[in-house]
């Protein structure tokens, strides 16, 4: 594919037009910025696993349902995208109190959200990305309400997803940034996800040790960013030479063995009224299978952990702690602790 003008330029993205007028290329720049251009520095490499890790999330959501912009990637730095009329609001997503909020309102960083949070940022450089309400979207027609309301539903599916997929890889979601944009569709508009999922725009902390494994490590100057981009792109199984992390996470769990007393599970599932998007792609596929006689399918982990203590009652309280601490998120699962052996 050909790449034509440069059609936009933001911070850590630059938009080519193609041949194609309703496709773009997206190019992923090694900049970093912060505090609103304040603080510039290039890292190199930086572009190379933010297209990566993108297009793996962008690929997953396209899966569950979740309409985007991303075509498929052409190379280490470019993917072809749906050219969209983007909605000029970036979409914050919390779970945990931490950035931005903690300064605003002063609330205990770290503290976890009973449910997720979104934000309204107007996206405008010049004016600082200023918080903005719904009222404000709509009295300024940036968006209209069931453009708003469209958006809020994806969202929370997208953050349920992510907050899953990350979870399994020993990662805890804190916030993130989405964007959207208006694609005509039989000359009506679609709204689709937009931009870049990545730990640009993402709060990645590692589940046991709470390491920033996002763009706070240039924000902070914590250093060392982009192993910690590569550990997230590792861990996800999109390097493939090192595509066995998961499972060196599930080897950590499991080296307990080593000094066994008890056997404990340890059950995790979604609460009933969370969506289960992964369980609805199973149930899709197992219907196209023929195994018709299905209500619903939901999804869930399991456990086994041999825990070095002989009192049942002991074991089974750490493995508890361990679904508190870990295992589970509370705010959308529940766990149940059974003796296996
Ligand atoms: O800085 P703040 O706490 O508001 O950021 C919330 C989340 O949104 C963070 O994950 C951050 O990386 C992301 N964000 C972004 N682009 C912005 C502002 C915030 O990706 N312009």
């Amino acid at each position: 594919m050909k790449k034509g003008k440069k059609l936009y330029e933001g911070k850590a993205k630059i938009i080519y037009a193609t041949e194609d007028k309703n496709l773009a290329i997206q190019y992923f720049k090694d900049d970093a910025t912060a505090f609103n251009n304040q603080k510039k520095s290039t890292i190199e490499g930086k572009g190379v696993l933010n297209n990566r890790i993108s297009e793996h999330i962008l690929s997953n959501l396209s899966q569950i349902g979740i309409k985007n912009h991303l075509i498929k990637r052409l190379n280490m730095r470019e993917q072809v995208i749906k050219l969209v009329e983007i909605i000029p609001i970036e979409f914050i997503v919390r779970n945990v109190a931490t950035g931005s909020l903690t300064k605003r309102l002063g609330i205990e960083d770290g503290t976890i959200f009973k449910e997720p949070l979104i934000e309204y940022c107007l996206k405008d450089d010049a004016l600082g990305d200023p918080l903005v309400s719904e009222e404000h979207i709509f009295a300024f027609e940036w968006a209209n309400k069931k453009e708003i309301e469209k958006v809020k539903k994806t969202i929370l599916r997208i953050n349920d997803f992510m907050i899953g997929m990350f979870r399994g890889i020993g990662i805890k979601l804190i916030d993130f940034k989405l964007e959207f944009g208006r694609l005509k569709v039989n000359g009506k508009n679609e709204i689709i996800l937009a931009d870049e999922i990545s730990p640009d725009t993402c709060r990645l902390w590692d589940s046991l040790t709470d390491k920033k494994l996002d763009k706070d490590r240039f924000r902070k100057d914590l250093g060392d960013l982009i192993p910690a981009y590569t550990e997230v792109a590792k861990r996800l199984g999109i390097l493939h030479e090192q595509s066995n992390v998961t499972a060196v996470n599930v080897t950590k769990l499991s080296s307990v063995k080593k000094k066994k007393q008890m056997k404990i599970s340890a059950i995790i599932t979604l609460k009933k009224d969370v969506l289960d998007p992964q369980g609805k792609v199973i149930h899709q596929t197992l219907d196209g299978m023929g195994f018709k006689d299905i209500d619903e399918v939901r999804q869930g982990k399991y456990f086994e952990i041999d825990v070095k203590e002989s009192d049942p009652k002991k074991a089974k309280e750490i493995v508890e702690n361990m679904c508190k601490k870990l295992l589970a998120n509370l705010v959308i699962e529940n766990y149940k602790i059974i003796e296996t052996q």
